[in-house]
């Protein structure tokens, strides 16, 4: 059977796991600290634990949850991580520097199940969930393999897979990723993207309350279940009603995102109609121009279109942030993400850049 991997578990998880193993409660708070405060990578490296414990460590559990295989470096500073994990698939983790902000996009599934007929990951349908441990330790490899000086900053569930369609796992990351005794990431400082599961939403609101962004890329039913299947099951009334609902800290505000696919959701009716969609809540608005990639069926939006979409929202009084996607040359922009690793591969470790990877 396979060892458990303590970045699988929470505070209160690990202070049972030290328990049933033998050992003090409290010790639990010492390996959060050795794990996420100094990152250590050899339990040799903690006097402060008695030498049997050390051992214990060491043949019964594992530190890491997967190997980083591979980097590559976009022109606009963007960088994308390859992980292997234990059973051969792969997933891809991006970091964006944005100074003074360094930004982690993590992934939350292998491929996707939702089948957004513009996303690349869409199109890989479902290969698994992630662990916790799997998504804790994208944030913990990466950090690791940055410079010192170079702290992550800022959260955000925006890769490979649809978060709430792994709720638990998820949720558990961020209270890890968020524990004082560890990396003590701030709730304000995450933000997670969604379709919209709206059960899972409306539990998430209840459960952690970090930022939310709701992937919403067109204003009617009769196009957005065109576009996102999943729009089949939870309509946008219902979707909107949970945000409507949605417990949000003062001054927060709901992101919506907006990809503009040229001809299609990009007129001056569907920007009114995102406006109407929209009242009543605290929102703001990115307007993402779509990534084409290969086998889209969709068009690029032209420029006089995106800046008339954006100019009639904010005359309705919402924000609207044009973002322009970055790391589109590594295949790491919004949508692109598809890790391949073949493993017949010969270059181990890491190469940056240039390295193998598919990014679709
Ligand atoms: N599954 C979640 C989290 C992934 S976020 C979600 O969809 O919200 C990935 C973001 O990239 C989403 O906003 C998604 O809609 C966007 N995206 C997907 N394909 C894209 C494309 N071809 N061009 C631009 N953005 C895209
Ligand atoms: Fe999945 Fe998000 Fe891509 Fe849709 S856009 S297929 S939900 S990753």
């Amino acid at each position: 059977m396979e060892l458990p991997c303590l970045k699988d578990f929470t505070l209160p998880q690990l202070e049972d796991w030290v328990e049933r193993i033998g050992e003090r409660r409290f010790r639990a708070r010492q390996l959060f600290r050795h794990i996420y405060v100094r990152g250590v990578t050899s339990w040799s490296e903690c006097s402060d634990l008695s030498k049997m414990f050390r051992t214990q460590l060491e043949y019964g559990s594992r530190l890491n949850a997967m190997e980083l295989r591979e980097s590559r470096r976009s022109r606009d500073g963007t960088v994308k991580y390859l992980f292997a994990l234990h059973d051969g698939h792969c997933i891809e983790t991006v970091m964006i520097p944005d100074a003074p902000r360094t930004t982690l996009c993590l992934s939350s599934q292998v491929g996707c199940a939702m089948g957004c007929r513009f996303c690349v990951t869409g199109s890989l349908g479902l290969k698994r969930n992630l662990s916790t441990a799997e998504i804790v330790d994208q944030v913990c490899q990466v950090q690791k393999h940055l410079p010192t000086r170079q702290k992550i900053t800022n959260l955000v569930f925006m890769g490979m897979g649809e978060p709430l369609a792994n709720y638990e796992p998820v949720v558990e990351a961020i209270s890890i990723l968020t524990d004082p005794s560890g990396l003590d990431f701030s709730h304000r400082r995450i933000t997670l993207s969604t379709v919209g599961l709206v059960p899972q939403l409306r539990r998430l609101g209840r459960e952690s309350p970090i930022n939310l962004a709701i992937s919403l890329h067109a204003p009617e039913n009769g196009l957005r279940s065109r576009l996102m299947p999943v729009n089949k099951t939870h309509s946008l009334e219902n979707l909107m009603a949970a945000c409507r609902d949605y417990p949000l800290a003062p001054r927060k505000r709901i992101t919506f995102e907006y990809i503009l696919m040229g001809g299609l959701n990009d007129q001056p009716l569907h920007a009114r109609q995102l406006v109407s969609l929209l009242a009543g809540i605290r929102a703001k608005v990115n307007l993402i121009p779509l990534n084409p990639h290969e086998g889209c069926p969709f068009q690029q939006p032209k420029e006089e279109a995106v800046l008339r979409f954006q100019e009639l929202v904010q005359k309705a009084g919402y924000t609207a942030i044009i973002r322009q996607s970055r790391g589109a040359d590594i295949g790491a922009a919004c949508g692109q993400l598809a890790a391949e690793y073949q493993e017949s591969n010969p270059n181990e470790g890491e190469t940056s850049p240039g390295g193998k990877v598919d990014g679709g």
